[in-house]
């Protein structure tokens, strides 16, 4: 069976290097592999209003700036099916039907929901949280399950919406019939990948939380956002022994540094391990590892900004491969809707059984 595969992200902000290794990496692979039926790639527009229901404007931006992002990193159109969120009228549809299938507590108890409960400063007991926000896992299962998609790449926060989705097609498929594909979340092979943290040290880099170095920033402001990043508060001075644990250069290197940069920016060592005994045994400093770190990074996101300046000036084109692709997400995702109508047994103008059933219950013998 050939890999059906849905991913999406928020229209909250760009994207940025958490995101890049966390999941772009992956479908940027599988998007040049042939094990593959269809990639989906769908802008949360209705996911992001959950929680930004009040800024219409920043979701309606940011829109735009998301999928030159995803053409910036070399998703290619003619190999991936782009989409809007709230452009596919069977989500919320299906979103309604699998309502039924989850219990409060059981949405509540979702350990991702919960910590953005407290990240987003909803209050539980004055305002309280709104429904859309607390049952979003739901409709997190619908994008899936709509795509019959059977792998989903994505960080590590994400494993319980993804345990929500699996839940969701157990019950649909055992209460009704046998619709729905069990979805699978790929996440990276490296555990740092899965939740990359931010540059001020924050266990995760993210938009919210304005830690980010984006795909998008110019050479000015990674050079400046790498020169404030959290290292070692014990390591002061040049020849005080440094600490590698937490500190999130190093936890950077470890992600994007290869042999090879070391001859091509810093020929005095050979790999990371020379650089890192080096820096424990004190002597090195935070601006050389740091300009070391700098000179990746560019390298990664020169490539980005070359393919993103070209498509910020044909934002027709970009619009565009959004309506064609939204257009083929409801083609799919009706079908599945119909499927799932059919298999609840509410298709009753095309069934052709509904009228004979109910003529049955007066049919005199
Ligand atoms: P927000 O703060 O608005 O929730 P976000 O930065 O968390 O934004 P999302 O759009 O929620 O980004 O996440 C999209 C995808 O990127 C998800 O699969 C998520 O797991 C992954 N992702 C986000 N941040 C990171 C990160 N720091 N490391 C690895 N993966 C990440
Ligand atoms: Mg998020």
């Amino acid at each position: 069976m050939k890999n059906i595969i849905l991913t999406g992200d928020r229209p909250t902000g760009r994207l940025h290097l958490g995101h890049y290794v966390g999941s772009l990496k992956e479908r940027v692979k599988m998007q040049n592999e042939d094990d593959y039926e269809s990639l989906f790639v769908m802008i949360a527009d209705t996911q992001a209003l959950t929680d930004n229901y009040g800024n219409p404007q920043k979701v309606r931006d940011n829109v735009i700036e998301v999928m030159l992002d995803y053409l910036s990193v070399g998703l290619e159109p003619d190999k991936t099916t782009f989409f809007i969120q709230s452009a596919v009228n069977a989500l919320p549809e299906l979103t309604t039907y699998y309502m039924n299938l989850v219990t409060l507590p059981r949405v509540l108890r979702n350990p991702t929901v919960k910590s953005e409960i407290k990240a987003r400063g909803f209050d539980e007991e004055k305002e309280g949280i709104p429904v859309g926000f607390a049952t979003y896992p739901i409709s997190q299962a619908s994008d899936i399950t709509a795509f019959k998609a059977n792998l989903v790449p994505v960080g590590d926060d994400q494993l319980p919406m993804i345990e929500q989705a699996k839940e969701i097609v157990k019950s649909f498929n055992t209460t009704y019939q046998e619709v729905l594909v069990t979805p699978k979340a790929v996440i990276p092979e490296e555990k740092v990948c899965s939740r990359l943290p931010g540059i001020d040290g924050n266990a995760k880099m993210s938009k919210s939380l304005g830690n980010c170095i984006y795909l998008a920033d110019d050479t000015e402001t990674v050079k400046k956002k790498i020169k404030s990043m959290y290292t070692d508060p014990l390591h002061i001075n040049i020849t005080d022994p440094g600490h590698i644990e937490g500190n999130t250069v190093f936890t950077y290197l470890d992600v994007f540094c290869k042999d090879e940069h070391f001859a091509k920016y810093l020929p005095e060592y050979h790999n990371l391990e020379e650089l890192k005994n080096h820096y424990q045994k004190g002597g090195l400093g935070d601006v050389k590892i740091k300009n070391f770190l700098f000179a990746i990074i560019e390298e990664l996101l020169t490539p980005f900004r070359e393919k993103r300046a070209f498509y910020e000036q044909h934002l027709d084109e970009v619009l565009e491969i959004l309506k064609e692709g939204s257009a083929k997400a409801n083609q799919v995702a009706n079908q599945t809707l119909l499927e799932v109508k059919e298999a609840m047994g509410i298709t009753y103008f095309d069934d052709k059984n509904f009228l004979i059933e109910q003529n049955n219950k007066y049919t005199k013998i």
